[in-house]
């Protein structure tokens, strides 16, 4: 038995409490920026319960920088994430980038935000793997490592429950579209690895990022509807460039099949077209095997 609830301090970063009878867990922890509200919904979520555990399915500064002031406000909670992740808030250079993009997101939604002690304060309490187990009492997680979104991409699964975790890498549904928006921004094979893995799993219901909890029919052949719309990106991107399509022309491909008023909610209008910029070099050299191929990755306004 458990029960989820949005607990995000703004639109796009969004946060999960999960609580068992016995324990507590964070998913994910949004932006820095509105880590402050993230932390006034999780204690209005708790009432007197501890906060035992922050779960990161990965390192990007939506999902896993809010995780510096709720540790600040809840010290006795353990950071969980990916032996990779752990790696990733090491290196200086992504550390300024997470401060940087909470900057920008800040700026974007007209607030004034720095703070340049957080990223070294960014960390990791538990580096979990492949297999390792997370015990909310009652229900249990275990740990899936799911490559493709980032290199440090791990999602949850309790087989009592059927209930899954989720991270960018299996691929967003957007239930009322019948589209799942795919995010392989390292890796087009990892990902499509990740799923034919987890998807051996029995799931009736998904905790998917910045979307939230969804089951019952909604998600009845998700998997299969993820493949499906993972391919078709592949075969339209490198179809577009085996016939001559280049720079804006194979953005626009994408474009096309994913960015309408849906999308929208979920990335901003930036944010998909840089997502894309890695997405289609990527797909032409790992599908293709052409090397040597890229496009600007500049942040659009
Ligand atoms: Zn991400």
């Amino acid at each position: 038995m458990y029960t989820v609830t949005p607990v995000g301090g703004a639109p796009g970063g969004e946060a999960f409490l999960i609580t068992t009878p016995e324990k507590t867990a964070l998913v994910d922890s949004g932006f820095a920026f509105s880590a402050p509200q993230t932390a006034a919904n999780i204690e209005r979520a708790l009432g007197r319960r501890p906060l035992d555990m922050i779960l990161l399915t990965h390192t990007h500064y939506d999902h896993a920088s809010g995780s510096v002031c709720v540790k600040e406000r809840w010290p006795g909670a353990e950071i969980v994430a990916g032996t990779y992740a752990a790696r990733v808030f090491k290196r200086p250079g992504a550390r300024e980038t997470i401060r940087k993009m909470n900057r920008a997101a800040a700026a974007e939604r007209g607030i004034s935000w720095d703070d340049p002690a957080m990223p070294e304060k960014l960390r990791v309490d538990r580096e979990v793997r492949e297999g390792d187990v997370i015990d909310m009492g009652s229900v249990k997680f275990t740990v899936f490592e799911t490559p493709g979104h980032t290199k440090c991409s791990i999602c949850f699964y309790s087989e009592e429950e059927r209930l899954l975790l989720s991270n960018e890498t299996l691929g967003i549904l957007v239930p009322e579209k019948d589209i799942v928006y795919p995010s392989f921004l390292v890796s087009y094979v990892d990902s499509i690895a990740s799923l034919r893995k987890v998807m051996t799993h029995p799931v009736e219901h998904i905790l998917f990022p910045h979307v939230g909890l969804l089951e019952g029919q909604v998600i009845r052949g998700f998997f299969p509807q993820a493949l499906f719309w993972f391919e078709k990106t592949k075969d339209a991107v490198c179809g577009a460039y085996l016939t001559g399509a280049r720079g804006d022309d194979l953005i626009a491909v994408m474009e096309r099949m994913f960015y309408d008023e849906n999308a929208l909610l979920l990335y901003p209008r930036a944010a998909f077209l840089l997502n894309a910029s890695y997405m289609v070099p990527m797909l032409i050299r790992e599908c293709l095997g052409i090397e040597g191929f890229d496009l600007p990755h500049e942040v659009r306004e």
